[in-house]
């Protein structure tokens, strides 16, 4: 059997995107974050098309040295920094730039000789509890960094949010302040805001802003998608209808036996499942749309297939387009059925879905 599912990224809007980064954070830099391949929407692709960014985000080295083998000489931070004490040699040796969140990665930087300076962006937990520093010893930390020959004594000053997607929750505000606290008097650049902060906390903005999920038009904001905010769909997945079967009231569909027709009705089945990232969890009832026109996934969705009830599709035909999320079907939506985040759905497309551009 061929694949019939497709990814299609579109370019134009990941530049467009980036272009309302911009404006949103007005003359702040941007940090393009592109981990887990580019949220699946591909990294060496959307790198390409985000090459104005100020800086790329990337969680492992390996990224890294992908970026600077497509030509991008921007700056590339690694956003867990060094793991063993050779990830440095070769994080100066392609001019990476390393988060330091943590002791242990501070005694292999004062191990270090001279050399190319590494540039170091030292993150501070200011209540997410997850990576960084204690606040309270930021000070402490930025002196003994700017002590040691191996570091570029720019050093940025970094936090992360826990709750940013949430416009009405304070915690946001007092990590903004612990920070501000933590970090006053000292020299240097400050980055707080990932995509939520720069929609929902404007004071946060610093000097650099390090956004994914605007970029690829996705939203974590609960019940909003990124299209509420202005923002265009980077991907587009879909497949095709490769049967149409009459079946009848009372009969049962699919593994499980989990959905019973109520009526006669045309059933339509599909060329994509979970091993192509559609989510196991989508339950009967979530959208799709057959050539344009809206219907619901049915049953329960398998490896290869999904079912479809096509009552409100009576002119499908075998062939015919089904999107699983894009422009016309917001992948939020998909999320919001399957229990999880857009920007799980889009990480989650598989290798062995084929990849298209326009
Ligand atoms: C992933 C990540 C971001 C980007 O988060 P979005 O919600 O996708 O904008 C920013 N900062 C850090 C440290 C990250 O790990």
């Amino acid at each position: 059997m061929s694949r019939l599912a497709v990814a299609t990224i579109h370019l134009d809007a990941l530049r467009a995107n980036l272009a309302r980064v911009r404006a949103l954070a007005g003359g702040t830099r941007v940090m393009a974050v592109v981990k887990a391949d580019a949220y699946g929407h591909g990294l060496e692709r959307c790198a390409r098309a985000l090459g104005d960014a100020d800086a790329f985000g990337v969680a492992s080295i390996a990224d890294g040295l992908r970026l600077r083998a497509a030509g991008h000489r921007q700056r590339i931070v690694v956003l867990s920094g060094p793991d063993a004490h050779s990830d440095i040699a070769e994080m100066r040796r392609l001019q990476l730039e390393a988060v330091i969140h943590h002791d242990s990665q501070l005694a292999m930087l004062e191990a270090e000789r001279a050399g190319t300076p590494l540039r170091v962006w030292l993150k501070l937990d200011t209540g997410m509890h997850r990576l960084g520093f204690p606040a309270g010893r930021a000070g402490e930390l930025h002196a003994r960094l700017r002590a040691l020959p191996a570091v570029d004594p720019d050093i940025v000053l970094m936090t992360h949010f826990a709750s940013s997607d949430e416009f009405d929750n304070d915690f946001t505000a007092r990590q903004i302040v612990a920070f501000e606290d933590a970090t006053r008097g000292l020299p240097g650049e400050r980055s707080l805001s990932n995509s939520a902060g720069v929609l929902g906390w404007p004071q946060a903005r610093g000097d650099w802003v390090r956004v994914g999920g605007l970029l690829y038009g996705l939203s974590v904001a609960l019940g909003k998608t990124g299209a509420d905010f202005g923002f265009r769909p980077a991907m587009t997945l879909s497949t095709r209808l490769i049967a149409i079967n009459r079946v009848k009231r009372g009969e049962r569909i699919g593994y499980g036996a989990t959905y019973e027709c109520p009526e006669d009705m045309p059933v339509g089945v599909a060329a994509i499942g979970y091993g192509d990232g559609y989510p196991r969890s989508a339950p009967s009832g979530t959208p799709v749309r057959v050539a344009g026109a809206p219907a619901v996934l049915v049953a329960r969705v398998s490896m290869d297939l999904i079912a479809l009830d096509l009552r409100n599709a009576p002119d499908a035909r075998v062939g015919d387009s089904v999107t699983l999320w894009g422009p016309a079907l917001p992948v939020e939506i998909i999320a919001q059925h399957a229990g999880t985040i857009s920007y799980e759905l889009t990480c989650g497309v598989t290798r062995r879905v084929l990849f298209a551009e326009e």
